[in-house]
């Protein structure tokens, strides 16, 4: 059996919920608070109390590293989800259910068995604070998800040992995802495997999907390197194409099948925004586009991380004079990014009117292609697709590079772009758009899993 974790804030039912699962599946019941006294032989409010919340974490983590790998239940504390390295062993060729409950009875619960307090604030106020800190980490731990609010702690187990045994998705609900897949472009090999997970005679109930919502999105590289990681990481988990021109089709079958998230592409990051019920600020305020969506306990949340995989290679450069080609989609986060970085920035394209639009949004120049020579950038970034496969195009003229230029060409296939060719001949600093879908791919895989990936793996395992 594979290892049972149970994730969620205090008073939501863990240790007591844990210990029934433990008995009916009758395998061991392991609870990380104890398991954290019996080895320091002190109470968890004397370690707070003496040592620091500092100290506790780091006992936490030493007793998480070291649980049994299978046939056990595991009750955590509240705060596990919340540091990574935590989360990459918990996850680790285990199910994790997240308890979650209102903060009335969480804070009925708790009022019965007085717990030392995590802050100065009143109960009420500090359940609520610390649930918002904390839910988006929560949500991410969580590979099922059941409320306890209204449940007897035997009605909860009977609820969990259900996930566990027969997933989410009805099997219509699984007929219906597989006829989508079907009449999408999905390769006959990866349509098997698909098959084989929804409907297959062996299939194990407790395989979660996920995949990349767009269309076109077949050249999209997020399956093999999703697909990969989580053979790397020991997760339950299959990634696939959600290729549809219809967004309303893809986010029915998304949910039916209890889809754990979605990486999105082109044409749909703006309109994907009004099927989800919250954004984070950076995607939704500022940029106004989602590329990425974590389902959980029915909610669906997007965030933006673009932004991110333009930013964190750019980092040295903070200040410089920056020329953004285009301005769609991947632009307006590339155009945050650079602003984030203190940069002065031009954004240049061949509908003026959309330059114009985009700049005044980030507090940018703008004007057409021709005045790239007039402005003399420390850094060019293209955001157009010119030069992605099978296009040959360069978005510049040789005699507009020269040696003290960096070139960021976020076009990514071919890895060599016809733009980043030209300027090494010429001497310039280059940056592949590769850069920027490994930094976007990590933080997407933070936001689904709660873990953080090395960038050397990734780098590996994009190849
Ligand atoms: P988009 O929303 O369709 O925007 C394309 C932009 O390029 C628009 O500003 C458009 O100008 C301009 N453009 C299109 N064709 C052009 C042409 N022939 N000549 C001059 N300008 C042209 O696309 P997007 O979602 O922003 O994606 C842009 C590129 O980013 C993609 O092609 C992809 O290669 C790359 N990308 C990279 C990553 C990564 O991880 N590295 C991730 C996503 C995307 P108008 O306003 O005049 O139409």
């Amino acid at each position: 059996m594979r290892r049972t974790v149970l994730t969620g804030f205090r008073g939501t039912g863990k240790t007591e919920i844990g210990r029934i699962l433990s008995s009916k599946l009758n395998v061991p019941f392991i609870d990380t608070d104890v398991l954290i006294e019996t080895r320091t032989g002190r109470s968890i409010p004397d370690i707070f109390h003496y040592d620091g919340e500092e100290r506790f974490r780091s006992v936490e983590r030493e007793v998480i590293a070291t649980l049994p790998a299978a046939d056990v239940i595991v009750s955590t504390g509240g705060g596990v989800v919340c540091d990574p390295k935590n989360m990459e062993y918990l996850r680790r060729d285990s199910t994790i259910v997240l308890l979650v409950a209102d903060i009335e009875t969480i804070e009925q619960r708790l009022a019965k068995k007085p717990r030392p307090p995590l802050t100065s604030l009143p109960l009420h106020e500090e359940i609520a604070a610390m649930m918002d800190r904390r839910r988006r980490n929560y949500y991410a731990s969580a590979d099922f998800c059941t409320d306890t609010s209204e449940t007897s702690p035997f009605q909860a187990a009977e609820n969990i040992l259900a996930l566990l045994q027969r997933g989410v998705p009805t099997s219509d609900q699984r007929n219906t995802a597989l006829a989508f897949f079907r009449t999408g472009r999905l390769p006959p090999v990866p349509f098997k495997k698909l098959e084989d997970i929804l409907v297959g005679a062996d299939k194990d109930p407790t395989t979660r999907i996920m995949g990349v919502a767009g269309y076109p999105c077949a050249h999209s590289m997020s399956p093999k390197l999703f697909n990969a990681l989580f053979d790397f990481c020991h997760l339950n988990y299959h990634y696939t194409w959600f290729e549809d021109p219809e967004l309303d089709e893809i986010m029915d079958v998304a949910r039916a099948i209890d889809a754990k998230g979605l990486s999105v592409t082109i044409p749909f990051k703006h309109d994907v925004i009004q099927y989800l019920d919250e954004i984070d600020e950076h995607a939704a305020q500022q940029i106004g586009a989602v590329n990425t969506v974590v389902f959980a306990c029915g909610t669906g949340i997007g965030y933006n991380t673009d932004w991110l995989g333009v930013r964190k290679p750019l980092i040295s450069m903070k200040g410089a004079k920056a020329v953004l080609l285009g301005a769609g989609g991947v632009a307006a986060g590339a155009a945050y990014a650079l602003k984030d970085l203190d940069m002065d920035v031009t954004i240049l394209n061949r509908t003026p009117e959309n330059a114009k639009k985009l700049a005044e949004r980030f507090d940018c120049a703008w004007g057409t292609w021709d005045k790239f020579e007039r402005i003399k950038p420390d850094l060019v970034v293209n955001a157009t697709p010119l030069g992605m496969q099978p296009d040959t195009r360069n978005p510049l003229r040789e005699d507009q590079l020269y040696k003290d230029l960096t070139v960021f060409d976020l076009v990514y296939t071919p890895p060599v772009t016809p733009l980043i060719e030209a300027a090494r001949a010429k001497g310039c600093r280059t940056i592949s758009g590769i850069e920027m879908f490994i930094e976007q791919a990590r933080e997407q895989f933070y936001l689904f899993f709660g873990m953080d990936i090395p960038v050397e793996k990734v780098r590996e395992l994009v190849g």
